[in-house]
């Protein structure tokens, strides 16, 4: 899959997600939205920065004219066929544990949902009760993509399970964080209170 990230043709409008898609294109046509692009940004050099963040737009256009182009038979191939990834990551969004970083993976190897701490909240039988970002994510996978693997992604210093443990602030049982790390207790209850060297859970006989 080719895709384009289209930046609004009046810069000074505010960025929503009415007026920036992502959407599939050819070659040429990448070119010639990546030229009005780049006219754009120098016409509106100034107001750009408060719009998008520079490290995006800056990272967009070596992405457009390194890596895009170097594969861009894998993109193609990708557009044709669809996704078939075999592995399933469930990982934090903590930004230094970027699953396709750590395992050297490319598009279209890996299909990725990040939340706070890794969690897979339990799965609920009543569809109609939350919004199951998560399990939605694993039944795509599994029913959709059929993955062979799916691998829960851990990682030292998860700000998630640390502010649990040392019941640090903004947590509350009112908040979001609060609630969704309160499904660590069970785990959490059986370990016991942190001693700051790595933790042993029993395992059954
Ligand atoms: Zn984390």
């Amino acid at each position: 899959m080719i895709s384009c990230l289209l930046i609004p043709m009046q810069p000074e409008k505010k960025l929503t997600p009415e007026n920036l898609f992502i959407r599939p294109c050819d070659k040429k046509e990448m070119n010639t939205i990546n030229d009005k692009i780049n006219s754009l940004i120098q016409k509106h050099k100034s107001k750009i920065p408060l719009m998008f963040p520079k490290k995006l737009s800056e990272g967009y256009a070596s992405f457009l004219h390194g890596k895009l182009e170097r594969e861009h038979a894998r993109y193609k191939k990708l557009e044709e066929e669809g996704q078939h990834p075999e592995i399933m990551i469930i990982g934090c969004g903590d930004s230094r544990v970027a699953p396709e970083t750590i395992f050297d993976a490319g598009p279209g190897e890996i299909f990725v949902i990040r939340n706070i701490a890794n969690l897979i909240p339990p799965c609920e039988s009543d569809v109609e009760s939350s919004f199951h970002g998560t399990s939605a994510a694993v039944e795509f996978a599994v029913n959709a993509l059929k993955v062979k693997h799916i691998v829960v992604l851990g990682h030292a210093s998860c700000g998630g399970i640390a502010a649990y443990a040392n019941k640090a602030a903004p947590l509350s049982q009112r908040d979001f964080i609060g609630k969704w790390m309160s499904q660590i207790a069970p785990v959490a209850d059986k370990l016991g209170p942190p001693t700051g060297r790595p933790a042993k859970l029993d395992t059954p006989a």
